[in-house]
């Protein structure tokens, strides 16, 4: 019978479709390079939602071990590991929050971090920053950062860029007791032939780079949310109905508001109410105003910038990185409660956070 400590895991969480591949050739990666150092290793995905959507949060995992791989196997034959000992998260505005359990709520990034644990963020914003939206621990753990900027592949098509194998030189440099560097380089030169100089310089960079701070007990961000909890066979319904949700009404329990990276902020100053966000939107997500403006409930918002692409009016609906928001308050509501605040509130979250929008193979943009 395994114990926990013959086991450790390293939890890769990701967007779905977006970064797909890429999770799955890091973990591919990381299982290789384990056998390699004498371990047996396994890696399986797990995913929130059925199929896996544009940009959910979801996760891989890799099992390393000193059991043998049968017995492994058996041992991580399970949704998600408990706890884990190392998590890759490979685009910082998942740092927020994960809706990853089914919908039923938002679950801290680090929920299964162990005391001593290793986080590793590929982000462009500096670790001080990176703290203010990272939950706090009851314990000491080590958050490391490598500075690129997040990748997007897709599933039809692989943007190699090299962050895999920068999360590899990472996880060497803070864990090397998962794969050394000596492996990793070892890896890189028979497995990915193609462009292997560039591929060792970017392990090497990001050994030698990665900035890493050790988060004290209780240094971060206080979690707002409430975990998820499943119900119990003791609290569910008997039979099988599910209630509908009435119409123009929303379900309550599939929120999808952390699937996003980028968020529509609206002008409403120069909204002409041709209503084409409303008509668009696939998540429904605008709602009517008595005046005849449009209203966005950020948390079902899954930040596909479709109202954007249709919005007649320059500038009127802009993405905006998420990372700027601090809650999911409804633009309308704002505006109207303060014009003038709304407006420079506007102006603020706008510098700096707009980027050329993310284009992704296969899905018609
Ligand atoms: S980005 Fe716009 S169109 Fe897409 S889900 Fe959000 S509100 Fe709807
Ligand atoms: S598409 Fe743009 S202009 Fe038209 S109602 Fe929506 S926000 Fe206003």
């Amino acid at each position: 019978m395994a114990h926990g400590e013959d086991v450790k895991y390293v939890e890769i969480t990701y967007r779905g479709i977006f970064q797909k591949r890429l999770a799955k050739y890091i973990a591919e990666g990381l299982v290789y390079m384990a056998r390699e150092m004498g371990r047996s290793a396994v890696s399986f995905g797990r995913y929130g939602d059925s199929p896996e959507r544009n940009g959910v949060p979801a996760k891989y995992y890799v099992a390393l071990g000193s059991l043998n791989e049968e017995e492994l196997i058996g041992y991580s034959t399970r949704v998600e590991p408990e706890t884990v000992d190392v998590i890759v998260v490979l685009d910082d505005t998942l740092l927020k929050g994960v809706e990853s359990w089914a919908w039923q709520g938002v679950q801290p990034i680090n929920l299964k971090l162990k005391e001593g644990g290793a986080m590793i963020v590929t982000s462009t914003r500096n670790l001080e920053e990176l703290v203010k939206v990272t939950p706090a621990k009851e314990f000491r753990w080590d958050m490391g950062r490598i500075n690129v900027e997040k990748s997007f592949s897709g599933l039809w098509a692989f943007k190699d860029d090299m962050t895999m194998e920068r999360v590899w030189g990472a996880i060497a440099k803070m864990r090397p007791d998962i794969v050394d560097l000596e492996h990793v380089r070892t890896y890189v030169k028979e497995h990915k032939k193609d462009r292997v100089n560039e591929r060792l310089s970017a392990v090497e960079e990001a050994y030698e780079t990665l900035v890493v701070k050790s988060m004290a007990p209780k240094e971060g961000a206080e979690f707002k949310y409430s975990p998820p909890r499943l119900l119990t066979w003791q609290e569910m319904m008997e039979g099988a109905a599910v209630p509908a949700v009435p119409r123009g009404g929303r379900n309550e329990q599939f929120k999808r508001g952390t699937t996003k990276t980028e968020r529509p902020t609206v002008d409403f100053d120069t909204c002409i109410k041709c209503k084409l966000c409303w008509v668009y939107c696939p998540d429904e997500c605008f709602d009517e105003t008595k005046d005849g403006y449009y209203d966005i409930a950020y948390d079902y918002c899954v930040g596909c910038g479709i109202c954007a692409d249709v919005c007649p009016v320059k500038n009127c609906i802009v993405m905006v990185n998420e990372g700027r928001f601090k809650d999911y308050r409804r633009p309308y509501e704002m505006w109207k409660e303060d014009k003038v605040a709304y407006k420079s509130w506007l102006k603020q979250v706008r510098e700096g956070g707009v980027k050329e929008r993310v284009v992704v193979p296969g899905l018609g943009r």
